[in-house]
């Protein structure tokens, strides 16, 4: 079964042809990080301009590089949220035109479980999995089970991990987007020469909360700086990666011990990073868990993950009409609570 996939919730206008949520046929992303560079950050309103003049061209262009149409497509599936709300509706509406245009069903994906998906790209997952989202504006510890239904266990309390790695790289005043270089600089720092915070650790909670350790670094900048004491970017950010992926490894612990599953997937886009990556690796070892993290590419934001989970949407019989809508808060169980629409 092969599914259209469309992802315009942030600054990537991306699509892609994936076949059984599991081999890609074809992806193509137009990115704007160099457009928001400029301004430190994405800005809503040029996101959804530039998603307007690339939707229609990222899509012709994955259906010449596979030379497939929407005739040889079984379904078309669409970001339609969490996100910015300008951003997601230039996808669903391009979505309803090519869903409308075809007659092929439409299905509304929610974009954290795009993000799980990823992890089935071309690799193999036994469901049911403990999951750890970590991206721009999650971090969750999620179950899901074979029919991908998922279970929240916790969830970050403010920031979420990647927005605390953006943050940091802020202050340090490396430009946007700062999670892959505080990454880099991570890797030749020394992780003790700051003491920051783990929060919630103590607690008997699956909750996380990264504003504290934000806060921490900040201060530590700021009164270094007041003293004229030079600073040491590379440690600062060693020192912060490893708060992170403490607090990561231990409630991943925890989830572990509590759900006896013994299948990690790791998602979002701060999966990429490679501290992270290399400290999973040995908790998986330690703990006698597999730990399956997505490919690199489909990390961050991308139309393959959205077709994958599509494709799981579509295969539990559920499909969306015309009246689909973009939301820019959607939580999970809502999304997944839908009631099952039909196309007549
Ligand atoms: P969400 O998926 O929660 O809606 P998003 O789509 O903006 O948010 P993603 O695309 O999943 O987020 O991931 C982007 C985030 O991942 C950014 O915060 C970015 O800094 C972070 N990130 C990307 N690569 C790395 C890396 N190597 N190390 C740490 N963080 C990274
Ligand atoms: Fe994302
Ligand atoms: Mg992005």
């Amino acid at each position: 079964m092969i599914i259209l996939g469309i992802e315009t919730s942030c600054d990537e206008t991306s699509a892609a042809l994936v076949a059984d949520g599991r081999t890609l046929l074809g992806e193509v992303t137009a990115t704007q990080m160099e457009i928001h560079a400029a301004f430190g950050g994405v800005v809503p309103e040029v996101a959804s301009r530039h998603h307007v003049t690339s939707i229609t061209q990222v899509v012709d262009k994955v259906m010449k590089d596979t030379q497939m149409s929407l005739d040889d497509v079984d379904a078309i599936a669409v970001t339609c949220g969490p996100g910015l709300l300008g951003s997601l509706l230039v996808g669903v509406s391009a979505a309803k035109g090519y869903a409308l245009a075809s007659g092929k069903p439409l299905i509304g994906v929610h974009h954290i479980a795009g993000h799980v998906a990823a992890a089935a790209i071309e690799s193999d997952v036994a469901w049911p999995v403990l999951c750890l989202v970590v991206s721009g504006g999650h971090t969750e510890l999620l179950t899901v089970d074979k029919s991908f239904q998922f279970e929240k266990l916790g969830a970050t309390k403010d920031d979420a991990a990647g927005e605390a790695y953006d943050k940091v790289a802020r202050l340090l005043g490396l430009a946007y987007p700062g999670g892959p270089k505080v990454d880099k600089l991570a890797q030749i720092g020394n992780a003790s020469a700051y003491d920051f915070p783990r929060a919630l650790l103590d607690e008997d909670t699956f909750d996380f909360s990264f504003s504290g350790l934000k806060s921490a670094v900040n201060n530590a900048l700021t009164k270094q700086r007041n003293r004229r004491e030079e600073i040491v970017s590379e440690d600062v950010c060693a020192s912060f990666q490893a708060a992170v992926i403490d607090v990561l490894l231990e409630k991943t612990r925890r989830a572990i011990a509590t759900t006896g599953l013994r299948q990690v997937v790791v998602a979002g886009g701060v999966a990429a990073n490679q501290g992270l990556r290399q400290a999973m690796e040995s908790f998986a070892v330690a703990e006698q868990v597999d730990v399956v993290f997505p490919p690199l590419r489909f990390c961050t934001d991308n139309a393959a993950m959205i077709a994958a989970a599509g494709y799981y949407r579509f295969c539990q019989g559920h499909q969306d009409d015309l009246y689909l809508n973009a939301y820019a808060q959607l939580p999970l169980e809502v999304w997944q609570a839908w009631p099952r629409h039909t196309a007549d």
